[in-house]
């Protein structure tokens, strides 16, 4: 028997073009088969299919959002949140702690797919993850080997070190599955000479790179004067720092690291000169909402980067600064957060075609015809 169910949302995206406000998906369940065989706005989907039993799916209808960042390894970590310097120390404790590794991206990732969500930016730090990772039959996107090095005097031998490593991860790579990719941690704690030789490898090579810039005011500060709680914190580390004068963006786009297109991770405290250098490097950013409400690092300009048309993804961060690794629990707090600034179905796009664009892949499309699997119900979440 043939049977058609319509399912409303506030905003319908089929992958393409500008997600559609109050729409509708109309499924057909021929009993072998349930495909999508209309996507449209609800009132028009009723006319059409008078005889369609009519179901409220909540918030959105889409392809399955991508969380464009996160670090797995990190999910057994407890909620921390504080200050940023804080919050670094206890990442370190808990790495020392030995609770940093498989068992926690296994758990991770168990309640990403959990959520129906199966494409992440992965950032990794531990071989065993990056091989499980690569070898995991159920997910995709890029998972990005992350490198710390901020010792000018060293950059040549951890440059080495990381070509190395990133052959040898490429080489398990399966069609279909997760790349590798590569994280220089921040524009401050990889040396000057690292980050450009980095650059140029993931240029020449076409690796993925993702960074994390400007997620505090100290960074900026940092940066620009060489000073404050991030200086004291480096000083701790016996990083040998010497402030650019420019913002952590401006650094980046003088080393050249722009040129190999780096996804770009939190990006709160930016000027309109760094957003047009973002527009200019046609580089994607990603937003972590609740990671940086959590740490206190200010609200993310997001009606800044629309204007100038720039790409943005979500991610959760881990699940130390974040209370859940579900990227539709992050959408909802950027609603509550940006409120008339972000539209519901400027949301949903950053969220689904953001993310694939942010790990370099492209977003599936949900057309007449397309199975009725690959759509995404999105929960009503309050966050
Ligand atoms: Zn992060």
């Amino acid at each position: 028997m043939l049977t058609r169910e319509l399912l409303r949302a506030e905003v319908v995206y089929n992958g393409l073009g500008t997600p559609r406000r109050d729409g509708a998906v109309v499924i057909q369940d021929d009993g072998r088969r349930r495909q999508v065989i209309a996507v449209q706005a609800a009132a028009e989907a009723r006319r059409a299919f008078p005889d369609a039993v009519e179901r409220d799916a909540g918030f959105a209808l889409s392809p399955a959002p991508v969380n464009a960042h996160t670090h797995l390894d990190l999910s057994s970590m407890p909620y921390t949140a504080g200050s940023y310097p804080a919050f670094i120390d206890a990442v370190i404790r808990h790495r020392d702690g030995g609770a940093r590794g498989l068992e926690a991206a296994r758990r991770g990732l168990d309640e990403v797919l959990a959520g129906g969500v199966s494409v992440v930016g992965d950032i990794v730090t531990d071989e065993e993850v990056m091989r499980f990772l690569l070898g995991h039959p159920g997910v995709t996107g890029v998972a990005y080997w992350e490198v710390l090095g901020p010792d000018p005097a060293r950059a040549d031998e951890v440059f080495e070190a990381t070509r190395r490593r990133l052959a040898h991860f490429r080489a398990l790579e399966r069609d279909g599955g997760v790349r590798v990719g590569l994280s220089p941690h921040t524009p401050h704690t990889v040396s000057a000479p690292l980050l450009q030789r980095l650059a140029a490898l993931a240029r020449a090579e076409a690796i993925p790179m993702q960074i994390h810039v400007a997620e505090t005011a100290d960074e900026v500060r940092l940066h620009r004067h060489g000073d404050g709680p991030l200086a004291e914190l480096l000083g701790r580390f016996g990083v040998p720092w010497r402030a650019s004068g420019r913002s952590p963006l401006g650094y980046l786009a003088e080393l050249g690291v722009l040129d190999a297109r780096p996804t770009l991770v939190h990006m709160v405290h930016v000027d309109e000169d760094d957003v047009r250098r973002v527009q200019h490097a046609d580089c994607a950013v990603v937003h972590c909402p609740r990671s940086n409400a959590a740490l206190g690092c200010g609200r993310f300009p997001w009606e800044l980067y629309a204007r100038f048309g720039v790409d943005v993804a979500f991610g959760t961060d881990s699940l130390g600064s974040s209370p859940s690794l579900a990227v539709t629990d992050e959408v909802a707090a950027a609603r509550v957060v940006h409120g008339e600034r972000a539209s519901p179905q400027a949301l949903v796009r950053a969220a689904v075609k953001g993310g694939y664009r942010a790990l370099g892949m492209t977003p599936p499309r949900l057309l007449r015809g397309a199975e009725a699997d690959g759509l995404f119900a999105w929960p009503v979440s309050t966050a």
